[in-house]
């Protein structure tokens, strides 16, 4: 309970009507109407997750999203204008964790910001956490931290998620239904090749920095990451 969301959003009755819902839930609610005072706020880490227009006056959301990603995993939810492709793939592309079209059902928004801080690190994973790893790869599911070789590997929240998923079921392909449903959820309704899309990220994060192949495409079933050989 109490945990706090920031609304980045300049049409003022759409950020009415949002806060007006997230009050009525039980959250606290801020707002901001300008992209850089957006940021700064997003900045001070009193928010358990911000929710970003794109079209916003100052920076726009993109450039919000990207400033604050060099040093906070905060969660974040875009929002972007209807059937604006290049929008949700520059927002994925950005590290946001999700988003959503305009107009769109306050239930979905719902639905997606408590799937947002469940994912995060907040004190619901207290407790849970384990470090999962394979060959120099580790994740610490608690301090919710990626390493390779000991160096911090930076991943948004989905692509935290794969990894973790892959490395639960080591050794094991996994669908990429299973993917969809344990890193985005069984509400999600976006486009179903998303998760290639974050495999990419992952290795251009990983596979690609350290010369290595952890996660290995199988054709037509999934990925898996396997013990053993991955030099390239
Ligand atoms: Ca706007």
């Amino acid at each position: 309970m109490g945990q706090s969301i920031l609304i980045v959003e300049d049409e003022e009755k759409i950020a009415r009507f949002i806060e007006l819902e997230l009050l009525h839930e039980g959250y606290e609610v801020e707002k901001s109407q300008d992209g850089r005072d957006g940021l700064s706020k997003a900045q001070s880490g009193r928010f358990d997750l911000m929710i970003l227009d794109v079209m916003l006056p100052g920076l726009n959301g993109f450039e919000v999203l990207r400033r604050l990603r060099k040093d906070s995993g905060l969660p974040v939810i875009m929002l972007t204008a209807r059937d604006a492709v290049m929008d949700k793939v520059a927002g994925l592309d950005g590290g946001a964790d999700d988003y959503m079209t305009k107009p769109f059902a306050i239930e979905e928004l719902l639905a997606r910001i408590r799937l947002a801080l469940k994912k995060g690190s907040g004190p619901d994973g207290a407790g849970k956490g384990t470090v999962l790893e394979c060959g120099a790869l580790t994740l610490d599911t608690l301090k919710y931290e990626a390493r390779y070789d000991g160096k911090l590997v930076e991943l948004t929240h989905r692509e935290f998620e794969l990894l973790r998923v892959l490395l639960e079921n080591k050794n094991i392909v996994v669908s990429r239904d299973t993917l969809l449903q344990k890193v985005c959820g069984y509400d999600y309704l976006g486009e179903t090749n998303v998760i290639d899309v974050y495999v990419r990220y992952v290795r251009a994060k990983l596979d690609d920095v350290y010369q290595v192949k952890m996660i290995q495409t199988v054709r037509g079933v999934g990925y898996v990451i396997r013990d053993g050989e991955r030099d390239i």
